[in-house]
């Protein structure tokens, strides 16, 4: 059940919402008129300088009128029927001029301008100036009646704001402006999640005037749902939405994306400090304040978008880094350095508990030299690219294998003696099987290999020493063969 005080209060904030939204659209059609003016050179009007101060005027007087009369402990509470009049002219005197001023700017235009299309828009957006003021007038009437204490009856709060925004939308079409942004920018995916289709439609039309492309979302089950598909560059967030709370929607982003992959700029009429704040502490990247000034909403977009991009590409860069540290770029698998890292470490897990015996192989094609002389280097660098594969593919996770040098690779897997000489007999075969076709020909290779086992030396460079001299061995005793401690496995003749 809603409490009487908490019905009051819910109808006092649609009152209010009734007469913002309007009049704060007013300030946005204004600044969109002044743009397109300033596009035909035509020096910004007095009468458009009066209109600005009268709707400032405007929205100073309800606040102030709001605040006083609202307030129930207020001695203002109980007014005489004189002064609800008062307040009625008080607030519909700037309205006036707003609505005055505006029809004498479309006479003027229609004079002066020369027809265009540009000039159209003009006339169109002056239009609907007149019609948010005479929305808002109507919303004045409400206020006062219901401070009065008469019953009010809430029409659908957003119908004539629809209209209105819609037929902005299409009235301004393409109009240029030039503001530049990188092509990267302009790519980017923007959110905006408002219950307030007139607030979506005007920032959406701000941000393509910029070249800048956005989805809207009316709710916050639709905003997830939109997040879901695809997550967007950037969320323009109102705090306020009719199913989920924004600073709730908010938290729930949160769960799944960081400040850094998913960026939101709260939106709202909220003034006050701690609701910045708050936002900022659920992890909002910024905060723009309603009435949205067109300046500052893109300056806080396209930082906030180039920001995402530097760091993105930050991350590209440091990840082609460590790509570039570990990799060797001929064959793509792991190079010298992080072999022997691999080797170091497991080495010096043998003194902990957690210590898996492990063995190393050292190999070395046979007769490289003479592949390289009878099919060039570039057919050498096919087969070792062959060789590197086949090991790779052989060798898996958690063991390892790494290109240490020219035609030497070495190798390291957590396996015992007797499992080893069946792999090694194995692998033996597929190197002598795998056929490479370089311009036409095929052509097989063989390979000598070192083998040593972790419980025969006490560190890694000793363990690599061992394996290396078999490997010295093998070539010494004729080839396509592996040498371990006490015996020897060759491939077939
Ligand atoms: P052995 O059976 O005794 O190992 O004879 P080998 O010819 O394979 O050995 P050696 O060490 O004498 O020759 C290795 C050759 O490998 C020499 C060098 O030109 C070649 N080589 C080293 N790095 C590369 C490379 O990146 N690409 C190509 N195509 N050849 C390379
Ligand atoms: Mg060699
Ligand atoms: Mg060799």
């Amino acid at each position: 059940m809603v409490s009487k005080s908490g019905a009051r209060d819910i109808i006092l904030s649609q009152i209010k919402q009734d007469f913002v939204t309007p009049a704060n659209a007013i300030f946005d059609y204004l600044d969109i008129v002044e743009k397109a003016l300033s596009k035909l050179d035509v020096p910004s009007d007095d009468e458009l300088d009066q209109i600005k101060s009268s709707c400032t005027k405007l929205i100073n007087q309800y606040d102030e009128a709001f605040n006083l009369y609202t307030n129930q402990n207020s001695s203002k509470s109980q007014k005489s029927p004189e002064e609800y009049s008062e307040l009625r002219h008080n607030l519909r005197t700037p309205l006036n001029a707003i609505i005055g001023y505006g029809e004498i700017l479309i006479e003027d235009f229609e004079e002066d301008l020369p027809e265009s299309r540009t000039r159209r828009i003009i006339i169109n957006d002056l239009k609907h100036i007149i019609d948010l003021a005479r929305s808002t007038e109507k919303a004045i009437e409400t206020f006062v009646d219901f401070i009065r204490g008469e019953d009010v009856e809430m029409e659908d709060a957003s119908s004539s704001n629809i209209e209105s925004a819609e037929a902005l939308f299409k009235s301004l079409g393409d109009i240029e402006y030039s503001i530049s942004l990188s092509d990267e920018i302009k790519a980017s995916d923007i959110l905006i999640v408002d219950d307030n289709k007139t607030n979506c439609e005007v920032l959406e039309r701000r941000l393509s005037m910029s070249g800048l492309k956005s989805r809207t979302a009316y709710d916050g089950e639709t905003a997830l749902a939109e997040v879901k598909k695809k997550t967007p560059d950037l969320i323009l967030l109102d705090v306020i939405l009719p199913d989920i709370n924004g600073l709730e929607l908010l938290k729930r982003f949160r769960s799944k994306h960081t400040n850094e992959s998913l960026p939101v700029i709260m939106v709202s009429a909220f003034d006050d400090v701690d609701s910045i704040a708050k936002c900022i502490q659920l992890g909002a990247q910024d905060y723009l304040p309603k009435p949205i000034n067109g300046t500052v909403l893109l300056a806080k977009v396209v930082s906030s978008l180039e920001r995402k991009l530097l760091r993105e590409r930050e991350k590209e860069l440091v990840n082609e880094l460590h790509i570039q540290a570990t990799t060797d770029q001929l064959t793509g698998i792991a190079n010298r350095r992080v072999i022997f890292d691999t080797i170091q470490n497991a080495s010096v897990r043998e003194k902990r508990k957690d210590y898996k015996p492990f063995m190393i192989i050292i190999f070395d094609i046979d007769f490289f030299k003479n592949v390289n002389d009878t099919y060039g280097h570039a057919g050498g660098d096919e087969i070792l690219k062959s060789f590197a594969t086949l090991l790779n593919t052989e060798i898996s996770e958690p063991n390892q294998v790494g290109r240490i040098g020219g035609e030497e690779f070495l190798a390291i897997l957590y396996i015992d003696e007797d499992t080893a000489e069946t792999f090694i007999k194995d692998l033996i075969n597929k190197i002598q099987k795998n056929s490479i076709e370089y311009e036409n020909q095929t052509i097989n290779i063989t390979s000598s290999g070192g083998v040593a086992f972790s419980n025969e030396s006490e560190n890694a460079s000793d363990l690599v020493n061992k394996a290396d001299k078999r490997l010295y061995m093998a070539k010494k005793s004729g080839r396509n063969r592996f040498v371990l401690n006490n015996s020897e496995i060759s491939g077939e003749k």
